[in-house]
């Protein structure tokens, strides 16, 4: 009784090469992806913890982009009676931005 050989049908077979090629490449690319660390969203190039977008506070206000002389500006801005909303406007960033900036830099 011959004993059924698939596997060797397959290594005659000129194609086989290639199929064992691209699983070998596709298993390296998913390899690659599942160690690529998080970059940090601002485009710093840092890495960041898992399941994390921003190294910290800072890196996600510039990646709102508002610099930190932007931000000291909008505050005194802001104690001069310039209008939230209106600031939001000018700078291109949401009214939440504005408000979270004052109070982290009013409390500072
Ligand atoms: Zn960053």
């Amino acid at each position: 009784m011959p004993i059924p050989a698939p596997l060797t049908e397959h290594l005659s077979n000129g194609s086989f090469g290639q199929k064992v090629t691209q699983l070998l490449e596709s298993g390296y690319t998913n390899v690659t992806v599942r160690v690529q660390p998080a970059r940090c969203r601002c485009g710093c190039g840092q890495v960041v913890p898992a399941g994390r977008k921003f190294i910290n506070q800072a890196h996600y206000d510039r990646s709102k982009g508002l610099s930190p002389a932007h931000a000291e500006q909008l505050v005194a801005r802001f104690r001069r009676g310039v209008p939230k909303r209106q600031m939001a406007r000018e700078y291109g960033i949401a009214l939440s931005t504005v408000k979270r900036l004052l109070r982290k830099q009013i409390t500072m």
